[in-house]
This record gives structure tokens, sequence and C-alpha cells, in this order.
């Protein structure tokens, strides 16, 4: 059911810039309308105290792992407590892409790809009377 205009990104394949990667993901999510976020970075400043070898700057991260918002654990409903009978917004979607630095440290490689959400991910798209698009 993979829709035609997801971008390929399968684990092993290599990007030599964050850019590349942020700009797949965002494809990524154009076409699955759903939303990733990073769940998990870490730079590659905070990795370079402890990693002795050169780091492709390009990178800025050592690893990153993006996950659909709709996904559990991590993500944090900014509600006080205002509005008690409602539930904590979050699921237990389990879609996510992991990348990490190469052995090398030039190029971020992706180690996970799940792409599985447990949720509706047809892009629907809603247009204002004014032609706007709905985000
Ligand atoms: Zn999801």
């Amino acid at each position: 059911m993979a829709s035609p205009h997801l971008p390929r990104l399968r684990v092993g394949d290599a990007f030599s810039s964050i850019e590349e990667l942020d700009e797949v993901i965002s494809r990524l999510e154009q076409a699955q309308n759903t939303t990733y976020w990073k769940r998990d970075a870490r730079t590659i400043e905070a990795a370079a105290k402890r990693v002795k070898k050169p780091l492709n700057p390009a990178l800025k991260y050592y690893q990153v792992v993006w996950a659909c918002v709709k996904g559990g654990r991590a993500y944090k409903s900014k509600s006080t407590g205002l509005r008690p009978n409602q539930k904590t917004v979050r699921g237990d979607c389990g879609a996510c892409i992991k990348v990490c630095a190469s052995r090398d440290g030039q190029k971020l490689i992706v180690v996970k790809n799940d792409l599985d959400h447990n949720h509706p991910t047809t892009a629907v798209s809603t247009l204002r009377c004014n032609g706007d698009v709905v985000t």
C-alpha cells in the first residue's frame, strides 16, 4: 500500500549532510500526511568529546531518531491539568527513522526505517475557500 510518492529511504542508505536527510523526511511527511519529530538527537559537538575521530560537520548530528508525533513514550503533553477530563494526547505509534554517523564519521547511515503507522496516514488535502492549504 506504499504511496508511489514515498521517497526511497532504506536501511543502509547514506547521506552526506543533515540537509539531505531533512529533505527526505519532509517529503516523507508530505507523502504520508504525518509528522516526524527529532525525538532523540545527539549532536556532533556532544559526540566529539567521546568519539576520537573526525566527524563531518555537515552531518550536524551523530545520531538522530525521527519519530511519528503519534508515538508514545517521550511525547509530553503541555497540558497542566486544566482539562482533567481529556486524556493525554499520545498514541503508541512506533514508526521511526534512525540514523547514525558512519564508522568514518563522514556520512549519516539509516539504521532503522520503520514506517508502519498504527493510524491512517493517507494524505487528505484540505483547502480553505481562499485556496490556502490548511497545515
Ligand atoms: Zn504514526
